[in-house]
């Protein structure tokens, strides 16, 4: 185990770090990461309009088919705007988990988390808290753009936002927690309402528990 900060490694300029090593810092304070994660540089750069990326240089798709087959994250590439309004570094560090399965050798598709699903039964509580809650509920009927909502609903955009949602309570940290606060009024059951995020949060940190990362 290593903290976060050994691992991702902020480039850009002096403000561009600072935000982004404000969001590490506030990881920091909830969970060390596995030592097995190959360095990840975080910086900003041209990413699609709308959604800042976990970019893998030469697997465009990630579709590796060994079961054993590993992924490697090389860095995240953040989206200027999104760095400044979005809590993109600690989002983007949630997908980046995902995809290293939290220091696990599991095979790795485009769409890990559902992969995780079936074959990691410490999941499934996670994904029943996420089901459960109002939010979850709220976001599905939500008369929002159906391309949108879809995406949002995908495992791994729920599992990226919980993890956002964690971290910002656990460590406290104020940016983390205003940024999903106005995230929240954006878009109905984006986030859990801070009475309804208890059962998520907490199998979330069961999870990180069972892999020793929990500080
Ligand atoms: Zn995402």
């Amino acid at each position: 185990m290593v903290e976060a900060h050994e691992r991702y490694i902020s480039e850009g300029s002096a403000e561009e770090k600072a935000a982004i090593d404000g969001h590490i810092a506030a990881i920091e304070r909830v969970h060390l990461v596995p030592a097995s994660i190959a360095p990840v540089a975080v910086r900003t750069g041209e990413t699609g309009p709308e959604h800042s990326t976990v970019s893998i240089p030469g697997k465009h798709d990630t579709k590796i088919s060994s079961p054993d087959g590993a992924i490697v994250v090389e860095e995240i590439v953040l989206c200027p705007q999104m760095l400044e309004d979005f809590n993109s570094t600690t989002h983007e560090i949630g997908h980046s988990l995902d995809l290293n399965a939290l220091g696990g050798r599991l095979s790795a598709t485009d769409k890990l988390t559902d992969h995780w699903f079936s074959a990691q039964p410490e999941t499934q509580e996670w994904r029943r808290a996420v089901q459960r809650s109002v939010a979850f509920d709220r976001l599905s009927t939500a008369r929002i753009d159906m391309e949108k909502q879809a995406y949002y609903l995908l495992p791994v955009e729920l599992w990226a936002r919980s993890y956002e949602q964690w971290i910002a309570t656990r460590s406290g940290d104020r940016d983390l927690r205003e940024k999903i606060e106005r995230r929240r009024a954006d878009v109905p059951g984006l986030y859990w309402e801070e009475g309804e995020f208890g059962p998520v949060g907490e199998a979330l940190e069961a999870l990180f528990v069972t892999r020793g990362l929990v500080k």
